[in-house]
């Protein structure tokens, strides 16, 4: 499965403790992230991560771009609730997307434990099935 892992600044240290413990889990999976996100993970626990642009420099919308394509099967999206972003209009399309494709999309911690905890015990099976679905493609 491919999972795509965005925090905002304030919530860099949530996604360097999820991916910490759940870092057993996310091993078995295809790691991308937005910049300093990826670096973040990288170092937190030497997982190899695909780094996009930074959020502000397009790299939401690189995310994005995966999710139309139904390349992408899992999104935590760690979003600091309380700082206005520059980027804003970016972080809602992608929301926007992840609804569009039915790709789990965490925003915070403790979604993002649920869905991990279900990653690891298969509850995502169906993205499998999305893959070969082509008829967003019209
Ligand atoms: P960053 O981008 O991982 O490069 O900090 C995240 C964001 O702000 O959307």
């Amino acid at each position: 499965m491919k999972i795509a892992l965005i925090a905002h600044d304030a919530k860099k240290p949530e996604m360097a403790r999820i991916a910490t413990a759940y870092q057993e889990i996310l091993a078995h999976h295809e790691l991308f992230a937005t910049g300093h996100t990826g670096q973040v993970v990288t170092d937190a626990t030497g997982l190899p991560v695909h780094r996009f642009n930074s959020g502000p420099l397009g790299g939401d919308q690189q995310v994005g771009a995966l999710v139309s394509e139904n390349q992408m099967d899992l999104i935590i999206f760690l979003r600091d609730p309380l700082t206005a972003q520059p980027h804003e209009p970016d972080v809602n399309a992608l929301l926007r997307l992840a609804d569009v494709y039915d790709v789990p999309i965490a925003t915070n911690a403790g979604t993002a434990e649920v869905l991990l905890r279900g990653l690891a015990r298969g509850l995502l099976a169906f993205r499998q099935i999305v893959h070969g679905d082509e008829s967003r493609h019209e």
